[in-house]
């Protein structure tokens, strides 16, 4: 069983990652803000952090998955009162539609899934604690702040020097947050303004609503404890997010916070990032009308790895689909060997011993959860298929393809043009392939004229070839 190594934003180290307790991989992804439609862009890193579970899981590993919901902050506050909507009627609705989102990407749903809303005492204990300890102070009107300077490890994950925090470099502060000692500082809780409406709560310093960086210092101590194995977001996130984070749980529980961090860099669009703000965002809806499916937009975005930004194009879900048709046939012409087996569980996969053809993609993935290298490596592995295996190794390797369909969350297009191709013409039309490939041109005629005699024609393309009724 090869371990699971990735890159760890604090150490700079792609690093050995192992239960912390010996049984369970904790992690913990910051969720959607609840707001609008997520954008594909968000999901590049929801769909990252399902690959991670899953290679894990794959590998052996039981996981406990939190990913929150952002219900309150000025985002969702401002657009529910645009829209005349309570927040709790304006987020349930945004929420509902990001899951519905989530199925169609075939993303496994965490196995908790708190909302800020839901925590608000939780948060509120949290900043009592880190006042009794002196790390927060409050300010005239009823605000409270988290006092950086009171924390020497501030800055550990960013890298950033204190200098730089100081002079507020990060533009990552409140131009009314006057009440501050220092401009670094950032609030915990913010004291009731007008444009609230009716979205506060009381608290020991009066009414107002949490800071967006404690939900997830509280929910990550709530389902995880003060120490668990790993924490996600995209890169934006590090700084400030992250960083206040773990200033907000260490600063209170005196305890390490989380062991590993992994962060996804961004889906980009003609050299920026696709963001709400920059309004170059596609959604799946919006996708869906250029005829490109849910798992098109899955396989595009596991196609580069994860640490590299990706660039958004509609070329690239061309090839996703051509892809992932060379997949569905190969699958289909194992299937067909084995004599129409229905498809295996996840749960059946999790078992597996003898891995077959996921073999090299699992290493793959193992390697800092190379993605582009594990499709690589398979469909180097498919091209070696050849009718007439033996039975137990084209199942070894039907599995082998499964278990890497099901690493990579992929669910294949029943292939409709090839599935009237027999299988016996399907076989030889990809042994023609290799032969071609080896340079076997003797072999590579035979076949061709095999399958012409079968009343079938083998057309090749750049990188692939096509079997159809002659
Ligand atoms: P938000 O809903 O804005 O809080 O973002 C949800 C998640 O999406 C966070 O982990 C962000 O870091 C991530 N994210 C936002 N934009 C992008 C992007 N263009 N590429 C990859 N991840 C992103
Ligand atoms: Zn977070």
């Amino acid at each position: 069983m090869p371990t699971l190594r990735l890159h760890d934003t604090l150490t700079r180290e792609v690093r050995e990652l192992a239960p912390l307790d010996g049984k369970t991989l904790r992690f913990y992804c910051c969720g959607p803000t609840v707001y609008g439609p997520a954008h594909i862009g968000n999901f590049r890193t929801f769909v990252l952090q399902d690959v991670f579970r899953r290679t894990a899981e794959l590998s052996g590993m039981a996981t406990l998955h939190v990913r929150n919901i952002t219900d309150v902050d000025d985002k969702t506050i401002r657009d529910s009162q645009a829209q005349g909507l309570t927040l709790e009627e304006f987020t349930n609705y945004w929420s509902d539609r990001f899951h519905t989102d989530c199925a169609r990407l075939n993303l496994l749903p965490p196995h908790h899934e708190p909302s800020a809303i839901d925590h608000i005492p939780q948060q509120i204990a949290l900043i009592e604690q880190l006042i009794e300890k002196g790390h927060a102070y409050q300010s005239e009107d009823g605000s409270v702040y988290f006092n950086v300077p009171s924390f020497p490890g501030y800055g550990c994950l960013s890298h950033l020097d204190t200098r730089e925090l100081r002079t507020g470099a990060s533009g990552a502060v409140d131009s009314d947050e006057y009440d501050k000692d220092s401009v670094a500082d950032f609030a915990l809780w913010k004291a009731r303004k007008t444009e609230d409406g009716a979205n506060w709560w009381p608290s020991p310093w009066g009414e107002g609503r949490p800071g967006w960086h404690l939900e997830c210092s509280a929910m990550c101590r709530q389902y995880l404890g003060d120490t668990f194995d790993l924490h996600s977001g995209g890169i934006d996130l590090i700084f400030p997010h992250h960083e206040n984070e773990i200033a907000q749980s260490v600063a209170s529980s005196g305890q390490p916070f989380a062991a590993h961090w992994f962060h996804i860099a961004h889906l980009m669009v003609d050299g920026g990032k696709m963001s709400k703000s920059l309004g170059n965002l596609h959604t799946l809806d919006d996708l869906e009308t250029h005829g490109h499916s849910p798992m098109e937009t899955r396989y595009a975005l596991v196609s580069g790895h994860y640490r590299q930004p990706l660039n958004f194009t509609f070329q690239s879900l061309s090839d996703a689909r051509k892809a992932m048709e060379k997949l569905s046939k190969a699958e289909q012409f194992l299937r067909e060997q084995l004599g129409q087996p229905l498809a295996p569980s996840y749960e059946d996969l999790l078992g597996l011993e003898d891995r077959g053809i996921f073999e090299p993609a699992f290493l793959a993935l193992s390697q800092d959860l190379n993605t582009p290298d594990a499709l690589g490596k398979t469909f180097s592995a498919l091209r070696g298929l050849k009718s007439g295996t033996a039975p137990g190794d084209i199942r070894r390797d039907w599995l082998g393809l499964h278990a890497v369909l099901s690493a990579l969350g992929l669910i294949l297009p029943e292939p409709e043009a090839a599935s009237d191709v027999p299988a016996e013409v399907l076989a030889l039309a990809e042994q023609r392939w290799q032969a071609k490939q080896a340079k076997n041109w003797a072999e590579a005629d035979a076949c061709r004229a095999r399958v012409t005699e079968l009343g079938w024609i083998i057309k090749d393309g750049k990188d692939g070839y096509e079997v159809s009724k002659s």
